[in-house]
């Protein structure tokens, strides 16, 4: 050791918090080797005795066929040039509506498109999977566009889920040119900090140096990045806007207080009447974020009901349509 030797402190409870938020990690990139076998059996998982147990282990296939894509597909990295751009202007480097989409990701929708297409499900089902794996090219660039781009009107309702799902594969595998200290957190913490898509859902930590910390995982590129608790992560609102909801107990619970509440809440905020789901880790270890939102639709109806809004979408079910 050289240099003089620090005095010794005593931190008070204050300092030692956010000494402890500083060392903890802003980014976690997706676990690319589990990510979807893990949401596959966390959707097996909550399907059962599920209303709707057929399309939860529909999914539940097809995140197999995620996994098992997502094993031979490696993205070009993103140039130089482009890394330095975001870096300079604050953007994400994966932006969603301006990254150039490797092909591949066509032949992620197709091997979908046979797995549906010979699914024992519904005829409507397998129908939908034969025009997936003859669409042409172009079709299915644009509606790429349409669905990275949030433009509703040009979105193919019964289609999106599945090739949202392909879409999900090629920037999860694109997330392997990054390790997390390479990822800048942006100014606007409402959306991916990789690839600027919006959040599916928040996951409170339960393990290790990370316990009690909330992150924000990213409906399409599956990274995580740190957003404090007890505030929207819609509009930023705090304190008394700010509350959680579950479907046993109609009242709110608080966010730390009601440790014996489920593990999948709903933060709702009342400065701008929208919600995210919250799930807890220290209350059930497998849960996970496209899965259990999935899974809590019920909670979605409760919120409906009395006036609250989704924050954002999820990725592999489009509400509102057919
Ligand atoms: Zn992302
Ligand atoms: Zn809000």
């Amino acid at each position: 050791m050289t240099g003089p030797a620090m005095p010794q402190r005593i931190l008070e409870p204050g300092q030692i918090e956010s000494a402890g938020q500083r060392s903890t990690p802003r980014v976690r990139l997706p676990a690319r080797e589990r990510l979807f076998t893990r949401r596959a059996e966390r959707l097996r998982e909550r399907a059962q005795g599920h209303a709707l147990a057929d399309y939860l282990r529909l999914l539940a296939m097809v995140c197999d066929v995620q996994q098992q894509a997502l094993g031979g597909f490696t993205p070009a990295p993103p140039s130089a040039d482009r890394l330095a751009r975001a870096r300079k202007h604050a953007m994400p480097p994966l932006l969603a509506t301006d990254w150039p989409r490797d092909p591949h990701w066509r032949g992620v929708v197709h091997a979908i498109a046979v797995a549906l297409a010979s699914a024992r499900a519904p005829a409507a089902v397998g129908a939908l999977g034969a025009r997936l794996r003859d669409a042409p090219e172009a079709w299915l660039e644009a509606q790429a566009d349409a669905l990275l781009g949030v433009r509703e009107d040009a979105i193919d309702v019964a289609a999106a889920p599945f090739l949202m799902a392909a879409l999900q594969v090629l920037f999860v595998a694109s997330t392997g040119a990054f390790t997390a200290a390479d990822v800048s957190p942006l100014d606007v913490r409402t959306v991916c900090p990789l690839c600027g898509s919006a959040p599916v859902a928040s996951v409170v930590a339960g393990q290790g140096a990370q316990a009690g910390q909330r992150f924000l995982h990213c409906a399409l590129c599956a990274t995580e990045w740190h957003r404090v608790r007890v505030q929207c992560t819609h509009c930023g609102a705090g304190g008394k806007d700010v509350a959680y909801r579950t479907l046993a107990r109609g009242d709110a619970v608080d966010d730390v207080a009601a440790a014996d509440a489920e593990a999948v809440r709903a933060e709702t905020c009342d400065a701008c009447r929208s919600y995210r789901k919250i799930l807890y880790e220290e209350r059930d270890t497998a849960v996970e974020p496209v899965a259990d939102d999935l899974a809590s639709l019920a909670l979605d109806l409760l919120l409906a009901e009395e006036g609250y809004h989704r924050a954002s979408g999820n990725p592999l079910l489009r509400q509102g349509g057919g």
